[in-house]
């Protein structure tokens, strides 16, 4: 629930009202705006009857937090989260590009992309060292070299770097190297995982599952914020449906949706989505139109070459003519690209 107080309140009476709370177990989150303090409390809602907090002085209102998210749900928190990455800020005016290839295959490979997609204004590298791949006959990635390697690619280039953790046993790895923790689809309800990354003082870029709805991939953020880590990124990436033409389809009704539910940033993965590189810029204007706060894009030198999803990863000059044209619609929309 939330406790509304009124715009006069003063300290003791916000301290009383937190006292009391924290007597009957619950768990406090206290948010100060220019307007009113809410206090956020978390706990077994069917003990707050007892209490008197709407008798208290100085208490607005108290409000229920009837979605079983709560520390993920806009009740909960008002205003639109930032999440800071280094001196970025996801979540805010400025709308963040993460690019680069699915797979780190190698020091040239990933050297040559990263300048390439700085250059035309991506302010953070992608690339994964862990591939969940369907079939265990396919490239694996590079595991600990790969992790190395987006470590020269930041120093390189000042680009910050997200890369997917598969696994609890991996995290403490992963960690060390990358400036975003990316769970994948196939690991959104990845319970354990998910507490192991709650433990981590570093931002989650959270994919939404395959065939998850909305609402128990906001049950997956707030397993990571109820392990106290509220450096939630939530990334649509396309859900499975009945078509074939494309790997999967993007839920852009998901952006509108989760944005007025929760006050998580939200980016959006065109790339998985769509599966042909051919569609990604269409579907990128999409999604800035729908309001996503950022993309995250495969780009890989050469394609037909790549390891690890070629028919979906634009050329090095098809992303730049992207972010030409995506830069001019930001402007529209009110917001920047880099
Ligand atoms: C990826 O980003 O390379 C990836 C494997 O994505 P997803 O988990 O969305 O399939
Ligand atoms: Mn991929």
């Amino acid at each position: 629930m939330v406790v509304v107080m009124d715009h006069h309140a003063d300290e003791k009476q916000i301290n009383a009202v937190i006292r009391r709370l924290e007597k009957a177990g619950f768990q406090i989150h206290l948010s100060r705006g220019v307007e009113r303090t809410i206090i956020g409390a978390i706990g077994d809602r069917t003990r707050a009857g007892d209490l008197g907090l709407e008798a208290m002085d100085g208490v607005e209102k108290v409000v229920p937090i009837l979605q079983p998210f709560k520390l993920a749900s806009r009740i909960f928190k008002q205003e639109d989260s930032v999440v800071k990455v280094g001196n970025l800020a996801i979540g805010g005016e400025i709308i963040h590009i993460m690019a680069g290839p699915c797979a780190v295959e190698s020091r040239e490979q990933l050297l040559e992309v990263a300048h390439q997609v700085k250059e035309a204004g991506a302010t953070i590298l992608r690339g994964g060292a862990y591939k969940p791949r369907t079939s265990p006959y396919s490239f694996q990635g590079l595991e600990k070299e790969g992790l190395e390697l987006l470590a020269e690619a930041r120093a390189a280039t000042g680009l910050y770097i997200v890369t997917e953790v598969m696994d609890t046993r991996a995290v403490p790895l992963v960690a060390e190297y990358a400036d975003i923790l990316q769970i994948g689809t196939r690991n959104m309800q990845n319970f354990n995982l998910l507490k192991e990354v709650a433990a981590v003082n570093k931002p989650v870029l959270l994919k939404r599952g395959l065939s998850a709805t909305i609402e128990e991939w906001l049950m997956a953020a707030e397993y990571i914020m109820a392990g106290g880590n509220h450096q939630v990124i939530l990334c649509e990436r396309g859900i499975r449906s009945f078509e074939t033409y494309t790997r999967n389809t993007l839920d852009l009704c998901a952006v509108p949706v989760v944005k007025h539910l929760s006050h998580l940033p939200v980016v959006v993965d065109p790339s998985h989505a769509i599966g042909k590189w051919r569609y990604v810029p269409a579907m990128a204007r999409a999604a800035l139109a729908a309001g996503a706060d950022g993309l995250l894009v495969e780009v890989h030198p050469n394609p037909q070459e790549a390891l690890c999803d070629g028919p979906q990863s634009l050329t090095p000059d098809n992303f730049a003519a992207m972010m030409a044209d995506l830069r001019k619609m930001a402007a529209h929309l009110g917001r920047k690209l880099e």
